[in-house]
């Protein structure tokens, strides 16, 4: 079988630059990864041709080779029977760190033999209080979290002895085999990579080298915090291995919801019942903010459902700005009861109204699918 030309299996132009390259063989490499399609022997043939077209084309040195002087160019320098496992070194990278899902640690055994591991990042959602939100808080948070074992000091082994070198891969971690022109490594079963075997386990961890820990941790929840929004604890993560640095624990914030107001960003939404002569004729109205009450001018012949904003009553800006609105929908109250006082004018408001033919409101005058901020019509403020 003749090989196919390496930018036809890219399906990229041959002056294409390294990044296009890069791109081309990431979405290949997705598409055809083994795991992704199990089973399929064509998928897997594609996907070790587009590893092969990419570990030259990658690489300045072989590519200036190949388009001289083609497949045989290659043929014809050593060890170009082999893929050059440092290509893959960067794998998590073009795969935007989906390498560990996918597997390919396994597949690419040989090349990514990396240095020690940073720890993994902890998440964990916290559920706070909207006054809590609004004014910000110190928080308290207890977290389990595995250390290194201070019995074995990470080795796993018991007091006095020593992890023995794995006689399956004779301390290597992987085993390497013959595939095709490719030379797979895989992670040695026996010691799972880890290149030695503990034969008496640490009392204490169990030869797991860590152990559960409980941490107290104290942080500032900031002022104006929303949901979803994450506070970073540098450090405070799972720790890695031996030399490499912690991960971080990402404290998730759910913010409950307030009994009236409606939280978009900064501005906060609230309705407010107002009486029909102060909607004819104007008024003052009174209406709870997140400090207090504050009183809002109702102009002249205000329509049922109107919004007014007041400048700078919503949410504290959690980077410091300023602060979001408060936007008011004013509605129309209707009494359940009337004094006879008040029934007898508004009878009297009734006769003198001219009875006027129904004319239904113009759908551009009702709500969009806009978000609210965009729909508020500067009355006043
Ligand atoms: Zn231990
Ligand atoms: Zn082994």
């Amino acid at each position: 079988m003749s090989k196919r030309d390496y930018y036809e299996v890219l399906q990229v132009a041959q002056g294409t630059d390294e990044q296009d390259i890069k791109s081309a063989y990431r979405k290949l490499a997705l598409k055809y990864h083994p795991d992704r399609n199990p089973g399929d022997h064509a998928a897997e043939e594609k996907f070790k041709e587009a590893a092969e077209a990419y570990s030259v084309l990658a690489d300045p040195q072989k590519r200036g080779i190949y388009d001289r002087f083609g497949h045989a160019g290659l043929d014809a320098s050593p060890n170009s029977s082999n893929i050059d496992p440092t290509v893959f070194s960067g794998f998590d990278d073009i795969l935007g760190g989906l390498g560990d899902i996918f597997g390919f640690g396994d597949v690419f055994g040989g090349g990514r033999r990396r240095g020690p591991q940073r720890g993994a990042d902890l998440r964990y959602n916290l559920k706070i209080s909207f006054d809590d939100a609004v004014a910000g808080k110190e928080m308290k948070l207890q977290i389990p979290r595995d250390e290194t074992c201070e019995q074995c000091s990470g080795s796993g082994a018991a007091s006095g002895t020593q992890p023995d070198t794995c006689p399956k891969c004779k301390g290597r971690g992987q085993i390497h085999y013959q595939q095709g022109f490719l030379t797979v490594a895989r992670t040695c079963g026996h010691c799972r990579g880890a290149g030695r075997v503990i034969t008496k386990p640490c009392q204490v961890c169990q030869g797991r080298g860590q152990t559960s820990r409980e941490r107290k941790l104290t942080f500032q929840i900031p002022s104006g915090i929303d949901t979803g929004e994450a506070i970073i604890l540098t450090g405070e993560g799972e720790f890695g291995d031996q030399g490499a640095p912690p991960g971080d624990l990402q404290v998730v914030v759910h913010v409950n919801e307030h009994p009236f107001f409606i939280r978009e960003g900064a501005h906060l939404f609230c309705q407010v019942p107002v009486d029909y002569p102060t909607m004819v004729l104007g008024g003052t109205v009174k209406v709870p903010t997140l400090n207090g009450d504050t009183e809002v001018i109702i102009p002249r012949a205000t329509k049922s459902g109107a919004r007014l904003r007041v400048r700078g009553k919503g949410m504290p800006d959690v980077n410091g700005g300023s602060p979001g609105d408060l936007v008011l929908t004013v509605q129309i109250v209707t009494p359940d009861k009337l004094t006879k006082e008040q029934r007898s004018l508004i009878e009297k408001l009734s006769k003198t109204m001219v009875k006027q033919k129904v004319k239904p409101i113009a759908k551009e005058n009702l709500g969009s699918d806009r978000p609210l901020y965009d729909r508020v019509k500067d009355i006043f403020g």
